[in-house]
Formats: C-alpha cells, structure tokens, sequence
C-alpha cells in the first residue's frame, strides 16, 4: 500500500502527544448520567487505531460502510451482542439512530396495530414516551409512581391490561430518579416493550421476556448517536402505522441488517469494543456482580450517614443511578462545587430533581465509588 507521506507528521505528532500525556493526563471520576463514563481500556485502543485501523490505512471515522473492513465491525458487533445477552435468533438486532427518544415514535408506529397500549410512568422518560404515543393511538396510563416524585415502582402484578392492547411498555431504570423494576410487570400476555437506555448489559437478561428491547448507548454502552433496539422477528411488518416514515420502519432497517443508510459507523464499532470488553470482564453476571459490589458500597454509606440520604425506596434502588440529598440546597450546591474540585465530577443532580446523582454505570470502577464515599465521609465531618 502507498502511503501518504503527509502522514509522518501526524505521527510525530502523535508521539508526542504520547510523551505529554504521560507527563499531564489526569483523568476524572466521571458520574455524568450521559453521555457517560467508558472503559479507559476501549478509549485507549481506539485512540492506538485512529489512524490506521487494521492496516487499512485510514481511521474507522474515514471508511464506507460498505466496504469489508466496516460489514467485519458491525457484524462482529452484533455477534458479540448476540452472545452476551444471549439472544435468541427471532429477534433481530438493529442499530439505528436517533436517540431513545426517537424510538418513543417507532414504536407505537411500528406496533400499535389494534391502536392502543398500555404505559406504566416511573419517570420523566416514560412520560415523554407516553404523551409521543398519545399523537398515535389510544395510550393508557396503566399506572404511575408521580404522587412520589418518582421514587418507587409501582405494584405492577395486577394492571388494567387488556387483550385489546398491542403493548406494555416501560422503562426499566429511571436515570433520573434512581429506581429499577427488580421484577417485570404482569403483563397478562401482552407483549412488553421496554426502554433499557441506562441498565443496558449491566446485568443478565431474559431476551424472551421482551417483544423489543431498546436504549440509547450513551449510558452504559459507547458514544451517543446510537440506540440498539432488539425486537422479536414477528413484530417486523410491514404493517405500519399510515404514513411511518420509511426510515423508521423497523422492517427498513431489519431488512437492510441496519445498513439501509449510513448508520453511525464510529459509535458501533465503539459499542464492538464495549462488548468486548465486557466479555473479557466475564460477560453480564460478572457485571452484575460488579455493579452489586460497587453500589452496594454507596448505599450503605447513604444509610448510615447523617448527612447524606438516597430518595429511592430501597427495595427499587437502581444500581446505575444513585440519587441522594442533604435536604439542604445550599449545602448541596457546596457539595457538588467541593466534589468537583477534588476530581468527582457531574455530580449535580438532573435540574428537575436537585441534590445530587451519582451515576455508576458498567465502566465505573470500583475504587471510583470508594474514593467517593470516603470523600462524603469527609466532608459529612466538616459540615
Ligand atoms: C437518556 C435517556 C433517554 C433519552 O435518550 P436520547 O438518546 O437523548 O433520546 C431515554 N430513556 C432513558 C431511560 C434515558 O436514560
């Protein structure tokens, strides 16, 4: 292969970004809810590959999708995907784009075939889901959790659910108020949709349980511009509601394996590295084990502390987003400024909630959970 000669400068240059980096990189404690924490390990290996990947000559950034080299990323991808959450061949896996909150669209067009669904509102996203599906049929609250300000998951064993309904749909881990169904709702045989943006791989699922499975990546996966919707092969018709555009009809895109258009050909093959990872760490009960261990850490220390209290009951705590209080603004807002300082940051709770939240997704290690309770501790003593 020729290569550009040009590119010698890029190298030296990189050299020597290598050299400073050694000497100044200092990474933080990231608790950012997303877009969010990755393993250092993935950041670095694409870094080592973001001038030549493979021997290609050119960076993942720089390739067609259409060419071998991309089809060998995204379909390694997926197989891993396939492997670690171990799902079954009638569903298909899609990477589409447009964040979660596009899918708030695609599935009642996609699914509501009879014109109606049932939702079960723990949070901000399932609200938002709930008023785009209204736009395009007869979408039931089935239950809520707002007399609470969220803070709980509602009894879901016996709901109002109808054979009329075409779906139950939920969001599994509410990233903003901290809770996670431990157990899916009854849905007396209808079929369950769920958002999973925020507890994605952080633990072992039943695929079988689920018509479609989807979420944004930005949480727990890769970079945003990605959302993963795993949905059983039936639902895929193109039966559609009228006027569906074309791109989000799932059947677009299962039929084209995710490839009718440019898909997001960076952020995939970062989620391929993701799975790998996760992989090599053990797959999805050793990140089970992983992220009970690291979050049990900060909850005990919420329920001890004086200072400090977590707003979730704690049979739903979620083990990703952990939100907490001092029932004081001022000495929260203190908080947050002090915590940054000392190199944990984005801990400032989401603007409707106040306090603060930790987000302690899959890439988050444990000594990262640690340093930060022994810096509530600390601070808990001064205040
Ligand atoms: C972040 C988030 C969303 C919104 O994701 P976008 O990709 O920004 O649309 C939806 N649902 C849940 C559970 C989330 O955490």
């Amino acid at each position: 292969m020729t290569k550009n000669k040009g590119n010698d400068l890029y190298y030296i240059s990189l050299n020597s970004m290598k050299r400073k980096e050694v000497q100044t990189m200092s990474r933080v404690f990231n608790f950012s809810a997303g877009p969010a924490v990755l393993p250092e390990e993935v950041l670095r290996e694409a870094a080592d590959e973001m001038l030549d990947y493979k021997g290609s000559g050119m960076s993942v950034m720089e390739m067609s999708h259409r060419s071998k080299v991309y089809d060998n990323i995204i379909k390694e991808a997926e197989k891993d995907l396939r492997e670690l959450m171990n799902i079954p061949d009638n569903y298909k896996v899609l990477f589409l784009q447009g964040g979660a909150s596009q899918q708030f669209s695609a599935v009642p067009m996609n699914l509501m075939k009879k014109g109606k669904a049932g939702y079960i509102v723990t949070g901000q996203w399932a609200k938002k889901a709930l008023a785009e599906a209204k736009r395009y049929g007869d979408a039931v609250e089935l239950a809520s959790s707002a007399d609470k300000t969220f803070s709980y998951i509602p009894d879901c064993s016996d709901l109002p659910i109808t054979d009329d309904m075409d779906y139950v749909y939920i969001c599994e881990n509410n990233t903003i108020y901290g809770t996670k169904y431990k157990e899916l709702p009854n849905t007396k045989g209808v079929d369950l949709v769920a958002d999973v943006s925020s507890c994605f791989l952080s633990e072992p699922v039943d695929v079988t349980k689920y018509a479609v499975i989807y979420g944004g990546v930005q949480k727990n996966i890769g970079p945003a511009g990605v959302v993963i919707a795993i949905i059983r092969e039936d639902l895929i018709t193109d039966d559609c509601l009228e006027g569906t555009p074309t791109m989000l009809k799932y059947k677009t895109q299962a039929d084209a394996d995710s490839l009718y258009n440019t898909p997001p050909c960076y952020g995939i093959y970062i989620c391929g590295k993701v799975f790998k990872w996760i992989k090599k760490m053990g797959g999805l009960s050793a990140m089970k084990e992983h992220n009970e261990k690291k979050a049990k850490i900060l909850y005990d220390f919420l329920d001890e502390s004086k200072m400090f209290k977590g707003t979730v009951v704690p049979k739903d705590r979620s083990l990703m987003n952990v939100p907490f209080v001092t029932g004081d603004k001022d000495l929260d807002a203190k908080f947050v400024e002090e915590a940054t300082k000392a190199g944990f940051v984005n801990l400032k709770g989401h603007r409707t909630v106040g306090g603060m939240r930790a987000s302690i997704y899959n890439a988050m290690p444990i000594e990262g959970v640690e340093k930060l309770v022994e810096f509530m501790k600390e601070f808990e003593k001064r205040n």
